[in-house]
């Protein structure tokens, strides 16, 4: 079956058209600016990428491109629509009604609309594209992949706030955990390659991209993430702060003059590696560049960052009492040897040893410990998009 996967934001689509039995990408691209004037970025598999500019409304126009370059006589990969058999969208926030995917239906609809309080820019964009998707191709069925419902069979001792209970009565305030289909992704690999059946080991996962957390799978479960009721906690990211003293938000406010959208724009948009780097970058191949021609505050940047990770890491440790295996993904895990590096050189009291060699491959699914390492160490590529194509065609 084709499953077309889609990934929608409040003005920009990205999509890839898969093939489960192959699992395959059969196609991909972007759609950006919808709303403002809009393009269309499309690549058929071993094709060229073709940008062009196309007047993009609503999400409802972009989708209708996406099917119309999905299906062109030239670059099109399928005949038609009815070659597409299912859609599985990406949907940030399934609170505490969504434990696994679902089919879509009107009531999950609904479901989905109503935990927009607690991810207000992402759930309401993930609607769109749904009612979007259902405009025009009502006879096909489309799936919720939540990136919360992993971490759903965390403990209540991981997931609740030391804050009054009446909050989480009243408005579901608790820990969530977002990168759920990414964790579960890598941690089930994690266990096909140790060959281990998957409730029998246990996975600390460092999904380190842009955003950035940490997840605690033992036995297959998700039992602890960093991040919480939103994706701001937890560790340093490229341009978030992860966590801080919450003490620090008043002293700001008060010195800075700032309202809680000022100091919540600052803690998303100009903190993380970005912010304390001095806004040289939120990129770390620019902060490595930085450090490695004596830039003082990109080193503290990718020192602080590192340091973070580590201390996660060794607290999972204790929340699992143990670990087999620590995997890295997304772009920074995937690809930044020296992050990995300094990561690791906090753990060797786990009886873990790098291969240094290893460690200097970049995206590719390899071990970076020694065969006699006490704890296995593993770059794993994430792939969110074929996750999503696959518990699509598990439901349809
Ligand atoms: P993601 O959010 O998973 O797409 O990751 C994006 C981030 O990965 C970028 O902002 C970079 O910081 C990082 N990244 C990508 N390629 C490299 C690389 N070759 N070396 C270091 N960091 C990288």
């Amino acid at each position: 079956m084709n499953v077309l996967v889609i990934n929608c934001g409040s003005s920009s689509l990205k999509f890839q058209l898969i093939n489960s039995d192959s699992e395959q990408v059969l196609a991909k691209g972007l759609c950006e600016r919808i709303g403002i004037d809009g393009s269309l970025t499309y690549q058929p598999e071993g094709g060229e990428k073709v940008k062009s500019d196309k007047a993009m409304p609503t999400h409802t126009e972009a989708i209708q491109f996406v099917i119309d370059a999905l299906t062109d006589a030239e670059t099109g990969v399928v005949k038609s629509l009815s070659e597409i058999g299912a859609v599985g969208h990406r949907v940030v926030h399934g609170g505490e009604k969504f434990a696994s995917s679902v089919v879509i239906t009107d009531e999950v609809k609904q479901a989905i609309e109503d935990c927009n309080d607690l991810a207000p820019l992402h759930n309401p964009a993930n609607l769109i594209g749904i009612n979007a998707c259902q405009k025009l191709m009502p006879n096909t069925p489309m799936v919720a992949v939540f990136d919360t419902a992993f971490h759903q069979t965390m403990p209540e001792k991981a997931y609740m706030y030391g804050l009054p209970y009446e909050y989480y009565d009243k408005y579901k305030v608790r820990r969530y955990g977002f990168h759920g289909t990414s964790h579960s992704f890598v941690s089930k690999r994690a266990a096909e390659l140790l060959e281990k059946p998957y409730d029998q080991v246990k996975t600390i996962v460092c999904h380190l991209g842009n955003g950035a957390s940490i997840c605690a799978v033992e036995n297959g479960k998700s039992v602890d993430t960093s991040m919480g009721l939103t994706p701001l906690e937890g560790l340093v990211m490229g341009t978030r702060s992860g966590d801080i003293d919450p003490a620090i938000l008043e002293f700001i406010s008060k010195k800075e003059g700032l309202d809680i959208a000022g100091l919540m724009n600052m803690l998303n948009k100009k903190s993380g590696v970005f912010g304390l780097s001095n806004n040289l970058s939120s990129d770390f191949r620019d902060l490595e560049d930085g450090a490695n021609s004596g830039n003082n505050e990109a080193r503290i940047a990718l020192e602080v960052f590192a340091y973070r990770v580590a201390k996660y890491v060794g607290s999972y440790v204790a929340a699992m009492n143990g670990v087999d295996v620590i995997a890295f993904t997304a772009g920074i895990g995937e690809n930044s040897g020296t992050v990995r590096s300094s990561v690791l050189k906090y753990l060797g009291y786990l009886g873990i040893s790098v291969d240094e060699d290893a460690n200097k491959k970049r995206g590719e699914e390899i071990a970076i410990s020694t065969a006699d390492s006490k704890v296995k160490v593993m770059v794993i590529p994430t792939n969110e998009e074929l996750a999503i194509a696959r518990e699509t065609v598990a439901l349809v």
